[in-house]
């Protein structure tokens, strides 16, 4: 979502005569756009900022400005641990940043951390969207009314808050004129979205039902969606969709009962595992990722276990597994922590499988001929990027007039990140 936010907050401060560089020493003015869900995310930008100052010890300092959830957590400390910071915003304040500069000076620092969720949207609904990137992303929702124990989402985006359908399908037709071919929706809880107008409830389905009409549109896909907000109508789009990728991110976080329960998920790994079959006989070919949270307080071996015999029957791909990091303001910030060699021995274990199964993955497409959306010429280098349907990653020998299309890539080789392979010369699929 912050590469989305950032590309919005461009597209408004375009309005007023910035434009991004590449010389970094040479900036007006700085944005870090950072992200506060787990530890070291704030020393994190500390550092950076230590590292602009060192850049402009002896020329004019640029205008130092910290958005993005970081931002909203720390809001007034930032200004006052970090002089050399002028500007500290929120990511429900947005829609002021241009007001913020050209108000700017630097006796007077600022800070703005409401929650202006509305209001930030219908100003950005007013600015066209300019991404044209292959494949980009489009928020349909913010925030998150679910409280997970461990989580500072909720008080970092706010409540829940679900964009007009309208609104939406404008900008994604926005994006297709740019010549964009493959839309991912997002949101801290995309299938929980739900807009009401008049009598209608337009949910996540009737959002992806209307794209699939658009034909200049390949590809659809949607994340980070939450296990009770998987609906059967959502399942359903699986058996009608030509569009939408059969690769689905579906955090469990734990496959132990009690431990969901601590957690505060809100769903079991029976009713996950519910999911999963219904989306497997719909079509086998779905594959899953998900998000994992090592040692959470109170994960005994008996639990991480359950979490280990979980991921060996999904074979989850590319999945996310980090050590349970304790977040301030959060419910679960003050409880016990699991010690620290056991907490890395489990995520080892944990990676090891999740890396093998990818790796096994990666190794079945080797010698075969895969459908390829073609996204970008690699840097410096003569070969084309592009991804599968799994969201694998593909480099490939080609030529770049190819960008942008769907072609068939015969794979020849792999490790454990990536696809390689050559573009096949009858190629323009048809799939
Ligand atoms: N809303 C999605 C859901 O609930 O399934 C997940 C979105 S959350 C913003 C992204 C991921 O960050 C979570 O799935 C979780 O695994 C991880 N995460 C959040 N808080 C964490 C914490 N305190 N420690 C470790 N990982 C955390
Ligand atoms: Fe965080 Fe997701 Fe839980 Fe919301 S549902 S609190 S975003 S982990």
């Amino acid at each position: 979502m912050n590469e989305y936010d950032s590309n919005r907050i461009y597209d408004s401060l375009k309005k007023i005569g910035f434009i991004k560089t590449d010389k970094q020493d040479d900036a007006y003015c700085y944005i870090l756009n950072t992200c506060h869900i787990r530890d070291k995310a704030k020393e994190k930008v500390y550092h950076e900022v230590g590292r602009v100052k060192k850049l402009y010890r002896e020329k004019k300092k640029p205008i130092m400005i910290v958005a993005g959830c970081v931002a909203q957590a720390e809001n007034q400390e930032m200004l006052k641990r970090e002089p050399y910071i002028d500007i500290v915003i929120g990511p429900q304040s947005y829609h002021k940043i241009n007001q913020l500069l050209k108000s700017f000076t630097q006796k007077k620092k600022k800070e703005e951390t409401e929650f202006n969720t509305i209001e930030k949207f219908e100003y950005f609904d007013n600015i066209k969207n300019t991404s044209n990137k292959i494949s980009s992303f489009l928020t349909i929702q913010e925030g998150c009314d679910k409280f997970c124990h461990f989580c500072v989402v909720p008080f970092t985006r706010g409540p829940e808050y679900s964009r007009p359908f309208i609104k939406i399908i404008k900008e994604a037709e926005e994006l297709i004129k740019n010549g964009v071919k493959e839309i991912t929706l997002i949101g801290q809880n995309v299938n929980a979205y739900s807009y009401k107008d008049n009598s209608k409830v337009y949910k996540i389905s009737d959002l992806i039902n209307e794209l699939e009409k658009i034909s200049e549109l390949e590809r659809i896909r949607y994340t980070t969606s939450h296990p009770r907000d998987m609906t059967d109508d959502l399942i359903d789009c699986y058996s009608t969709s030509k569009k939408l990728m059969p690769f689905i991110h579906l955090p469990i976080q734990s496959g132990s009962n009690k431990i969901l329960k601590l957690m505060n998920r809100k769903h079991t790994v029976e009713e996950y595992l519910s999911i999963y079959e219904k989306l497997k006989k719909i079509n086998s070919s779905i594959e899953f990722s998900s998000d994992f949270i090592i040692s959470y307080p109170g994960e005994t071996e008996e639990n991480f276990n359950e979490t280990i015999k979980l991921i060996k029957k999904i074979k989850f791909l590319n999945s996310y597994s980090f050590i349970f990091s304790p977040r301030p303001g959060t419910k679960a910030a003050g409880l016990k922590l699991i010690d620290d060699e056991i907490s890395k021995e489990r995520l080892t274990k944990v990676q090891k499988i999740l890396f093998s199964y990818q790796l096994e993955m990666n190794r079945s497409f080797q010698n075969k001929s895969i459908d390829i959306l073609v996204e970008n010429k690699m840097q410096g280098q003569n070969k084309l990027f592009g991804r599968n349907k799994y969201l694998n990653s593909v480099i490939f020998k080609g030529d770049e007039k190819n960008i942008g299309k769907i072609v068939k890539v015969k794979i020849e080789g792999c490790n454990q990140n990536s696809l390689f392979g050559e573009i096949e010369h009858k190629n323009m699929r048809a799939a």
